[in-house]
């Protein structure tokens, strides 16, 4: 298979034997039903075992074998993409699919063969692939997942925090009541994540990256921009003014990256806009 596929738990359906694809590309149920036996103690009958993974967009409708996974409906009314940008990680429900390598290898005398860690339980070894994600996300985790395709609402839910919600309703309204631009979402890659672009033709204006509590925004600043910002900036914040001075600058202009916090003086956005 090709690009990750990554649960709401943790698990991949990229590397299950399970998922749909992987069957449709070389079926390996009779071994997998036998490695969940050997490993998890439950049985499943081969031709029960198929699986549309669940993050795909129908997923409150789609063939899934854990029907009764309480992770899932959990995350989703959450507003999260994983398990991994809730503060309550890891809780009792998540513990209910949680899957260690260290746990299962003490129930056995003999050490699990590569093949095996490989088809039954790496596919599955949540707890860790979750702590990797929570360091290399930080504290403000985006909307990484190419695979769920974010609304403008469902952007707002993820943020969480009310008073970040406010700030960017605010600036939503002040962008959209003051330029004429086309809007759109787009992924930006697994760097940075789902965003919500304003384009002047095929120029991006700005891009707006949702966050756990918080938002950033990227603004393309070009020669005229930095003129203008000469102009004006007497009356942003010192936080701001260093920002904006430290960004590097390029043949053609800066891309100033502002994370809208608690801390962050929300007027400087205004002025910048
Ligand atoms: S069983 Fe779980 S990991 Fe396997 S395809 Fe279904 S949702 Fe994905
Ligand atoms: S409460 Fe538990 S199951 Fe729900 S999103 Fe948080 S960690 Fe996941």
């Amino acid at each position: 298979m090709g690009k990750e596929i990554l649960t709401r738990c943790g698990y991949r359906c990229d590397l299950c034997l399970a998922y749909k694809e992987n069957i449709e590309n070389d079926d390996k149920r009779q071994l997998l039903s036998d490695g969940w036996f050997k490993f998890f103690g439950f049985r499943i009958e081969v031709d029960k075992i198929y699986c549309e993974g669940c993050i795909s967009s129908d997923c409150l409708t789609a063939n899934l074998i854990d029907t009764g996974c309480p992770v899932r409906p959990c995350v989703i009314d959450h507003g999260y993409e994983d398990c991994s940008q809730c503060d309550d990680f890891i809780c009792e429900k998540l513990e209910e699919r949680a899957v260690r390598l260290e746990n299962i290898q003490e129930k056995f005398q003999e050490k699990i063969k590569r093949n095996e860690y490989h088809h039954f339980i790496k596919p599955y070894e949540n707890v860790n692939r979750l702590n990797e994600q929570i360091k290399s996300h930080g504290k403000y985790s985006r909307m990484f997942n190419e695979r769920i395709e974010p609304t403008e609402n469902s952007m707002r839910k993820f943020i969480g925090e009310s008073h970040i919600v406010e700030l960017w309703d605010r600036l939503i309204t002040a962008i959209e009541s003051n330029y004429n631009l086309d809007k759109c979402m787009k992924f930006g890659g697994k760097n940075y994540g789902w965003e919500l672009q304003y384009k002047k033709g095929k120029k991006t204006i700005i891009s707006i990256h949702p966050e756990r509590k918080a938002f950033t925004i990227l603004f393309t600043f070009g020669g005229k921009e930095l003129e203008s910002f000469e102009l004006i900036k007497d009356q942003v914040s010192k936080l701001t003014l260093d920002l904006v001075n430290s960004t590097k600058q390029y043949h053609d202009g800066k891309w100033i990256w502002l994370r809208v916090t608690e801390d962050v003086p929300f007027n400087d956005v205004l002025i910048l806009l």
